[in-house]
């Protein structure tokens, strides 16, 4: 695993940040930390890029702990910050070529930076000012100092605040693309945001994890009733298919389709799977309609 988190807690004098965190990521997750303002994403990103101590717990990547090894950690780790600071008078280039030579890059920085441009699409605008850019131009800026180092692990605190819709669709997939090679955890207050590009999502609410799933999983067990929308080959008994067992409601779709509400935690696909073999008939469709985050946000977190 290349982020271990054990029961962290964080205070900031009297305040608790954070409480009692635990989490593992791996290579190849792109985890989503979601939670609303205040709720302590920001405070263990800190933690786990060494700019902050914890109060309690341990946190360790690439096997290194934060408080014993930061050296290590942060060769392994690549940060952008919240308000992704930036010299505003420095020039793209001269910028990133900065922070390679503070990673301690010599020999190849020239060809790692002539890299980072090149794949966070920064090369048309490289001779520009920082201060020059637009929001999602810095954002870039952001994810190729963050990159230049070629970390293992990737820590981005709400990436895609600010950017417009065409902006958005882009570092999404940027970051996606870095998701296959990396451990990338990013914090959001967007819900779609988790359901576009992480495969796995941990809710945290006033400092405490309130869910930890894969971002499918999550969206099914979280809901208390299940939508199945089921097709049939021909007409059904209706009254027999809504007297099943965990059935709560059956309701026309249109010709031979059905939708059918189910009490939450077992999955009734099987059993009606069974009554059309019963009945004989043929099921032409069958899929579970997925509660979307939102929802299971506001239930976790009220
Ligand atoms: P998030 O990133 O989820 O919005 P933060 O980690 O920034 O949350 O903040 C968690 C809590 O800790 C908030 O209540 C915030 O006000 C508090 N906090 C954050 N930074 C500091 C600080 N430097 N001093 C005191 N309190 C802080
Ligand atoms: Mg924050």
């Amino acid at each position: 695993m290349s982020v271990q988190v054990q029961n962290v807690s964080k205070y900031y004098g009297e305040q608790k940040a954070l409480d009692g965190v635990s989490f593992e990521a791996g290579k190849g997750q792109v985890m989503g930390f979601l939670g609303p303002n205040g709720a302590g994403k920001s405070t263990m990103m800190k933690i786990i890029t060494c700019y902050l101590p914890q109060t309690e717990g341990t946190v360790k990547v690439c096997g290194f702990d934060v408080s014993e090894d930061p050296i290590e950690v942060k060769k392994r780790v690549g940060y952008l910050p919240e308000h992704n600071p930036l010299y505003s008078e420095m020039y793209i280039r001269e910028y990133l070529e900065f922070i390679g030579g503070l990673h301690g890059i010599k020999s190849n920085l020239q060809e790692r930076v002539k890299r980072m441009l090149n794949s966070t699409g920064l090369e048309r605008e490289q001779h520009k000012k920082i201060g020059q850019l637009s929001k999602g131009y810095r954002q870039r800026v952001g994810l190729a100092q963050a990159l230049i180092h070629d970390p293992e692990v990737l820590i981005l605190d709400e990436p895609t605040s600010g950017l417009d819709p065409n902006q958005l669709v882009e570092i999404r997939h940027l970051i996606q693309e870095i998701g296959k090679e990396k451990t990338v955890i990013l914090s959001t207050h967007i819900m779609q945001e988790v359901e576009a590009i992480c495969n796995r999502v941990i809710i945290i609410n006033q400092g405490k994890i309130v869910a930890d799933q894969d971002t499918q999983v999550l969206r099914r067990m979280t809901s208390n009733e299940q939508l199945i929308n089921i097709e049939f080959d021909k007409p059904i008994d209706q009254a027999r298919m809504a007297a099943l067992a965990g059935v709560l409601e059956v309701t026309s779709d249109g010709v031979n389709r059905w939708k059918v509400r189910t009490s939450g935690s077992t999955d009734l696909r099987p059993v009606l799977f069974h009554f059309a073999v019963e009945q004989g008939l043929a099921v032409l469709s069958m899929q579970v309609s997925e509660q979307n985050l939102e929802e299971v946000f506001r239930q976790l977190t009220r």
